[in-house]
């Protein structure tokens, strides 16, 4: 088959390789559509690949092509998305249902082999089929969407809440949607690119504010009454987005922490303390699973996908052949060149 194959940092090659095989809990998929991941650009352009050669690609949809004898689940010809966690399902973590957090898992895409080929093969129980008239391109979404919405489902998310969305890159426009699916009151969104703020406005967004802007404090003061915001989701990610984050809950707040950061963060007295003066309840996020596997995000977000309630049509800034690929890293290295989310294609 044809694949791109990452053989050493920078150096990522679309080249033959060998078809995967399966065994008889697993199945071949014929990728259609896949994504490349913010988590994707430390493995192709830094150290951060596992191993190599190596093939990435963990945000992918495609058609069953081969199933082995044991699976009953799906079956050839069914159009899926993929589920790149893989969990040994044995550990105390995973007994719990705490999948993300197992200690021994195997992820498709980071330690085995992923979509960015012809083919790629998964437990049966990794395949989730697509909702009628949900297409290739939004499969290839749902991995993402699945995180925006667990975020959401982990702080305990309510309607009718005052909600502010901190970094409107995939996640954030994606945690936007499911906050306005969910009932909020009211969504600002925060971003230093105009043009991301304009798509967050079309989604939904009420009110949206420009971090670059001089006065955008004085902004969120007008904005609240003082009060701050009774929700944050923050998914960018750095120091600027997280500390952000803290300082604009309004007392009594929950903040939630999507983003991961890759630089140290360095927090004064004063900015720790908004968590102790303001009593704010602060949660973390870790992929998008829960029990039973792989969780109500995956089944949910293709019930929104096809109601048309979630739209992810826009977040898309390009579909290309996966012989272009290292084009796709090119402009990727360059900040702010690309808008959205690469899709590759057979
Ligand atoms: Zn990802
Ligand atoms: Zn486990």
């Amino acid at each position: 088959m044809k694949a791109a194959v990452l053989y050493a940092a920078q150096d990522l090659r679309y080249t033959d390789f060998e078809t995967p095989r399966i065994n008889e809990h697993e199945i071949l998929v014929r990728v259609k559509a896949s994504g490349i991941c913010g988590s994707d650009l430390p493995r192709v352009l830094g150290n951060g690949a596992h191993y190599y050669p190596i093939i990435l690609g963990h945000e992918f949809s495609g058609e069953v092509v081969e199933v082995g004898p044991a699976v009953t689940n799906v079956k050839v010809g069914e159009r899926i998305t993929g589920v790149p966690l893989v969990p040994c399902l044995k550990c105390f973590d995973c007994q719990k249902g705490w999948y993300a957090q197992c200690k021994n898992y195997s992820f498709i895409g980071s330690r085995v082999f992923g979509s960015w080929a012809e083919f790629v093969k998964l437990p049966a129980i990794n395949g989730v089929r697509l909702p009628e008239g949900v297409t290739y391109e939004q499969g290839a979404l749902f991995e993402p969407a699945t995180v925006a919405l667990h975020g959401l489902l982990v702080m305990g998310f309510r309607g009718g809440t005052d909600v502010a969305i901190v970094g409107c890159g995939t996640i954030g426009m994606l945690a936007l949607q499911f906050a306005k699916i969910l009932g909020a009151r009211r969504i600002t969104a925060f971003d230093l690119d105009s043009r991301k703020l304009a798509l967050a406005e079309k989604y939904g967004a009420s009110a949206c504010i420009n971090t670059g802007d001089p006065d955008f404090k004085r902004q969120i003061l007008d904005l609240t009454a003082g009060r701050g915001f009774e929700m944050v989701v923050e998914s960018a990610g750095v120091e600027f987005t997280e500390k952000l984050s803290l300082d604009i809950a309004g007392n009594k707040g929950h903040v939630m922490f999507i983003g991961t950061p890759a630089k140290p963060i360095t927090l004064t007295p004063g900015e720790f303390e908004n968590i102790n003066r303001k009593e704010l309840t602060v949660r973390g996020s870790w992929m998008s699973y829960s029990p039973p596997f792989p969780g109500k995000e995956w089944e949910l977000t293709g019930y929104y996908l096809q109601q048309g309630l979630l739209r992810v049509d826009e977040l898309i800034d390009r579909v290309i052949p996966l012989s272009e690929i290292n084009a796709a890293f090119a402009d990727l290295a360059v900040p702010g060149k690309v808008n959205g989310k690469i899709l590759l294609k057979g």
